[in-house]
């Protein structure tokens, strides 16, 4: 009786602390789409409830004239073994984020310990990744199930869904033992069988192509070794609607490292993979910001505004850039109310001092974190 009547005071107490109410007058929002300047938005119980040049309530006002109001920011391909990297990412407004392969059990208690918790992200995963035995993937001192033939597919992606995956991800890299890409075929086939989609690693260009070819929803990384030709990229469109996660700050700085250890090893220079980046956008694939945290020491927080200024030197329009973060990420992976400032969506939001659309570099200029409605702690 006693739990019972504590269960009962806390489920009051936390209604109580969740209605946070508020009107941000005058403001100019990015709402995942297009910009809108000199508007106001009006927050109840942790979801966007009104968007309105002017707004009528009682809820407490925060004056929002001459700030810049944008949906909170997904990074599409982590990696998070503990808690302290989704606070990480909260604490940089980073309120969504994909893992792309790591310990299944624990990462199903992440998920339910932290979701709709304000201080860290929302945790995303696609449980174990498919590789081969020996493949990459097997190497980071944690079980990691292995497949090499077609008719293991659908055991596999059982399992993965069994464990809570929201989608699959498949390795492909050809330094070491590899999945053959008629496994990776199937396994692309039972995913969306099982209305998941499949997103693969792919390191080099053929792999990509072929990859795409069989019907791959995404790429987590742009490939290192060759730029695509623009006959290459027509006729993958023509075949495929397909995004890509081109992780290019893991790229700069994982090859740094590569180049010095191995020196006879062709890869494009960073500049030519940006510039890859910004072929596939001017070709109309969509890109999904990620950068691959704890790889290359990047963290899980700021280092994706990083990501976000290379596309933005690589020549994609500013507000272009700020969809890859917010919009695309919810729009290809499925999230149903998150990603834009609209009526109806989660009051995951952003308040910056300065327009990311005039420097993509004042991504550094957040003030305020919301999660559904309720102020992120940012120490
Ligand atoms: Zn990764």
């Amino acid at each position: 009786m006693k739990s019972l009547l504590f269960l009962v005071v806390s489920v009051f107490a936390f209604s109580v602390t969740s209605a946070q109410n508020f009107v941000i007058k005058n403001v100019t929002v990015f709402d995942g789409e297009k910009l809108i300047e000199k508007t106001s938005v009006l927050v109840e119980n942790g979801m966007i409830v009104r968007v309105a040049p002017k707004i009528n309530s009682n809820s407490e006002v925060i004056d929002g004239n001459g700030k810049f109001l944008m949906p909170a920011l997904t990074n599409s391909h982590v990696h998070a073994f503990s808690a302290l990297s989704l606070n990480e990412a909260a604490s940089a407004g980073v309120l969504q984020v994909f893992d792309m392969h790591g310990m299944e059990p624990y990462q199903r208690q992440m998920q339910e310990t932290f979701k709709d918790s304000t201080n860290y992200a929302d945790f995303y995963y696609a449980g174990s990744a498919a590789t081969a035995p020996g493949g990459h993937g097997t190497q980071f001192g944690f079980p990691a199930p292995t497949l090499t033939m077609v008719a293991e597919a659908t055991d596999f992606i059982d399992k993965r869904i069994e464990a809570g995956a929201s989608y699959i991800k498949i390795i492909v890299e050809p330094w070491k033992e590899t999945l053959s890409h008629y496994v990776v075929k199937e396994l692309i086939e039972v995913a969306h069988r099982k209305d998941k989609i499949a997103v693969v690693h792919v390191s080099k260009l053929d792999d990509a192509y072929q990859v795409l070819s069989n019907g791959a929803d995404g790429l987590v990384h742009v490939w290192w070794d060759l730029p695509i030709t623009q006959e290459e990229i027509e006729v993958l469109k023509s075949k495929n609607e397909f995004f890509v996660i081109p992780t290019l700050l893991t790229s700069h700085l994982a090859l740094e490292a590569i180049r010095k250890s191995s020196p006879t090893n062709n890869f494009m220079t960073n500049e030519a993979i940006t510039a890859e980046a910004k072929k596939l956008y001017d070709a109309g694939i969509p890109l999904l910001a990620g950068t691959d945290p704890p790889n290359a020491q990047i963290n899980y927080g700021t280092d994706l505004y990083r990501e976000m200024v290379l596309f933005s030197k690589a020549g994609i329009p500013n507000i272009e850039v700020l969809k890859t973060a917010t919009s695309n990420p919810s729009k290809y992976f499925g999230l149903k109310d998150m990603g834009y400032i609209k009526e109806g969506f989660k009051a995951n939001m952003l308040l910056l001092d300065e327009s990311p659309i005039d420097k993509m570099d004042n991504m550094k200029t957040i003030t305020t974190i919301w999660k559904m409605g309720k102020e992120v702690d940012r120490n």
